[in-house]
Formats: C-alpha cells, structure tokens, sequence
C-alpha cells in the first residue's frame, strides 16, 4: 500500500478514524492498493461538525478581505504543487496526465473566482424614501457540508470549498470513498496557506456519514454532486429537515450534428467530448443527434476515435465495476440491433493488466428506446441517433429526463439558436463539445441534472452559500417622515 490509512481531518489536524469497516483505494490506471479508507462513526461526524461550529464565530467575524487572503496564498500553493496534485488525480482517477493537470488548473481558476468575491457581494444601498435608505449584506450560514464524488477529486471540492469559505461558512467535505486523497492534500494546503483550525475539515464515509449529514441539527445547508440516484436522496432528506439544499445529479448530454457543420472541428470536438476523462464527466457527449446526411462527419469522428488510445491518450475507468457496466451497455446496444463501428470492448494495455480501460466506442443507428440511448452509461461511448429534423431531434432531447449540457454543430446561427432555445438543457454549447460556463457564470443543470434552486459555482453560488438581512435606516428627524412617506 503506497499511501497510508486515510484518516479524518477536524480541529485542523488529521485524525484515525475508529471505524472498523474499511475499503481500499485502488488505481485504476494497474489495479494497485494506494491506501484504505475508513468508513467513519456517527461520533466522528459529529466531532468534526462541532470542530466546524467552533471555528466559525472568529472566520465569519473575519473580515472578507482577510479570509480572501488565506486563498490568494492557496491559489499560489496549488500552482507550486500542480504536477504533484496532477500525479495524485490521475494515480487516484485514472486520468491522463493532461487531464489531471487541466483538473489543477481549473481548481486554480475557481480558486481566483472566490479571490475575486469581495468585488462580487458588496451588498446594494439605495435611497427608498426622502432620508430612508435600504441596504442588503450577505451573511455565511455557519457550517455547511459537500458531499463530492469520484470523477474530478480536486476540481469539484474547489468547485464549493473555495466559495464557500471565502463567505464566510466553515465546512465539512466528505469525500468520495474511491479517490479520498486529493483532498487530503487539498487539507494540508490549506493549512499551509494559514487557514484557521476547523474552518475546514474531511470525514470520510459512505451512504451512513451522508445519510448523517443530511440529518445533523448543526449543519445548516448542503451541496452534493454524484448520480441522480443519491442526488434525490440527499435533497430529500436535506430539505425534509429544512436545510438548503442543492444537488447535482448524472447526465445524458446530446449533441445535435447538422449536415452544415464544420467537419473536421465536429469530428474532433465529438470525439473529445465522449473520449475525455474516459467518459466519466458529466458534461461528457453521451447521445449524438445526427439530423439528416452528416454521414462523413460520422465517418470522420470513427478515424479521430481510432487515434484515442488506451494508456495514452484515453485514462482508465474507476473501477471493473465501472469496465463491466459500460461494456455490458456496449454488449446490449448490438443485441437490440445497433451497430458498432469502433469498439472498445477488451481493452487492455500492456504492462498495466490490472487497470480498468474501455477503448472509445461509436455505437450507430441507435433507436430513443435502447438502454445506450436513455441511460448514463459514464464511460467513453457515444450512441448516433438519426432523425429528419431538427424538431424530431428535439423531441429525443426533450424527453430525456436528465438535462446537463446539450450542444449544437452547425454553420448556421438560426438553427443554433432555435436549438439553444428548445433543448431541456441547463448549459448549451455551439460547436462546442464541453459546454463547461467558465466562471464567472455558474454551473448547473435542469431537470434530474439538478436538484435546487442554485447552481453550484460562479455568481449563483454567492444566494446559496450566504443569506441576505435586509437594513432600513433613518438619521434624518428634521425630514419629519415616516418611512412609508
Ligand atoms: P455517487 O452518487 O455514487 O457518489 C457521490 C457521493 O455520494 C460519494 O461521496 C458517495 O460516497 C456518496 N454515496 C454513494 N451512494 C450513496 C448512497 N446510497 N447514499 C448516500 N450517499 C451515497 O456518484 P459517483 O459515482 O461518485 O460519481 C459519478 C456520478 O456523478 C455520475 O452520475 C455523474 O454524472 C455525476 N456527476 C455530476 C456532476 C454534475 O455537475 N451534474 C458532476 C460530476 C459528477
């Protein structure tokens, strides 16, 4: 085991758990133990929650421009430390190292968005009445709680840590039991950047730790990102006692090709989207929406898969289980009368036998009711629908219950317009396969992409993370008014 046990983090210090259960920590990348990870006790969560709750009255009393200086520190730690955290991602995830390293650089990026937030909630005054004005402040919850999962280990802890602290709220992040350790680094970093004990603090777990978040009286909101399954389950128990919740579930992006698209930048742009981080992003291309003859675009995206090779330039999947589920997906799609064109079934590479990889896969003529066509299979397929129209197109979209991301690949600014406005999409692209609204935008998706009125980062984030008092004030006896005047 190269690493050892994972241990908790609370009153700044990192902690043995007392759970007995433990799983491992497996590579993807050869199937080598890293290290084990405690399933955590009810008194564990409950001593890192009061570690959080103790530290917050000094950080929220803290003013902004001082706790933003405690990131611009972290920021500079990430940037010394990127290779070291980009070794750590891909040992953990699986990635490649260019996908490991952007992962970094865009935890930097979200790390400058919350640098940047005391220009952002300065609050608004304004004059209502002769002598009377109004004036809104943003104020922290107290402690809040993310719950992150296993396919960006650095990037979706700073998409809600950074914000979140910045704030003013101290935290307790739980993190994926398949890749905890980016963010016990992440933990260390922050120490080393001078942030205050207990403002934020990991305990590790699984459905009982979340289960016990949902429900503890001094948690006062949660963000949770993973499947829609456990989304709805944390939304539900959140809310049912009454906390803010938002909940970012799993995908099923469609990509609609026009016979006018640019073929090669299509071509590339597909195969990224569906091939990129082996598939396991939830902004991936999933479902392709080919509207009349774009057959020499399909045939270009087949040459580009080819060229995306296992080991080299396409990462492992988390886990066999992970390998089994899309291959069997694959297996499913060509019993219900699909085609496959490039198949990733088998995938092997050599020297690292125990890893997980699937080799990109173009599945054609898939019909709306195949499972390859409604389901998230998380993994490096694209499944090519046919339509006549655009609208018949649209209706497939439409009907999906998920609505991440949706993107469009055409020369024509009508067409992409019509389909920016009609698709069931939270975040839409044009000729672009990763539609990911850098910040400041937010990022969020509809339907049972998300759960909440927020989205999770960017300017939509400041609503979910603080609350607003609203202050009237009168100084002026002489104006003889009363505020209503
Ligand atoms: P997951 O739902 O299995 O796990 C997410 C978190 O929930 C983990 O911390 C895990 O420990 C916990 N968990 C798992 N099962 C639970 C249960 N029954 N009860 C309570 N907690 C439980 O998701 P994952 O496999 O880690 O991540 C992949 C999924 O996340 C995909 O569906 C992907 O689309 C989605 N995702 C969505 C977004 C987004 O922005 N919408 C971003 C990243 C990933």
């Amino acid at each position: 085991m190269k690493y050892g046990r994972i241990k908790n983090f609370y009153n700044g210090k990192f902690v043995e758990s007392l759970g007995v259960q433990t799983d491992e920590v497996v590579s993807p990348i050869d199937g080598s133990q890293l290290s084990s990870i405690p399933m955590s006790t009810a008194e564990e969560l409950n001593a890192a929650v009061a570690s959080a709750k103790a530290a917050f009255p000094a950080w929220s009393g803290t003013p902004i421009k001082e706790r933003v200086q405690v990131f611009f520190r972290y920021r500079a730690l990430l940037e010394s430390h990127l290779d070291e955290l980009a070794y750590l991602v891909s040992e953990e995830n699986g990635k490649t190292w260019d996908e490991a390293k952007a992962e970094v650089e865009k935890s930097i990026e979200l790390t400058e968005f919350a640098c940047s937030m005391p220009q952002l909630v300065s609050g608004e005054i304004l004059e209502v009445s002769k002598g009377v004005e109004c004036r809104t402040d943003h104020f922290p919850l107290g402690v809040v709680a993310s719950i992150v999962p296993f396919n960006f280990p650095l990037m979706v802890p700073n998409w809600t840590m950074p914000n979140a602290l910045v704030l003013g709220n101290t935290m307790i992040m739980k993190p994926s039991e398949l890749v905890p350790l980016s963010c016990q680094r992440m933990a260390e970093l922050l120490k080393e950047a001078g942030l205050p004990d207990g403002v934020f603090n990991i305990i590790n777990g699984g459905k009982e730790i979340v289960e016990g978040i949902c429900a503890h009286p001094d948690i006062e909101a949660v963000s949770f990102v993973g499947s829609t399954k456990v989304a709805k389950l944390v939304y539900q128990q959140s809310t049912h006692n009454l906390k803010r919740c938002v909940a970012l579930g799993g995908a099923k992006n469609h990509l609609f090709v026009l016979p006018d698209a640019n073929p090669a930048m299509t071509a590339s742009n597909v195969t990224a989207s569906m091939s990129g981080c082996a598939g396991q992003r939830c902004m991936a291309a999933s479902a392709m929406l080919a509207v009349g003859n774009v057959d020499p675009i399909i045939a270009s995206i087949c040459d580009e898969a080819r060229k995306v090779m296992p080991g080299k330039n396409l990462g492992a999947v988390i886990s066999k289980a992970a390998k089994d589920r899309i291959e069997d997906y694959i297996s499913q799609a060509e019993r219900d009368g699909a085609k496959i064109l490039v198949d990733g079934r088998g995938a092997m590479v050599e020297g690292k036998e125990g890893g997980t990889y699937v080799g990109p896969t173009v599945i054609d003529y898939v019909t709306p009711d195949m499972s390859v066509a409604t389901e998230e299979i998380f993994g490096p397929v694209i499944s090519i629908m046919r339509t006549e129209t655009v609208d018949e197109a649209l209706k497939i979209e439409n009907a999906n219950p998920y609505g991440n991301a949706a993107s469009v690949f055409t020369q024509s600014g009508g067409t992409a317009r019509y389909i920016m406005e009609h698709a069931s999409a939270g975040m839409i692209g044009v000729n672009i396969g990763v539609p990911v609204p850098r910040e400041p935008f937010s990022f969020g998706g509809w339907n049972d992409s998300r759960f909440g009125a927020n989205d999770i980062t960017g300017k939509s984030s400041i609503e979910f993370w603080t609350k607003i008092k609203k202050t009237t004030t009168k100084w002026n006896p002489e104006a003889g008014v009363n505020w209503m005047s």
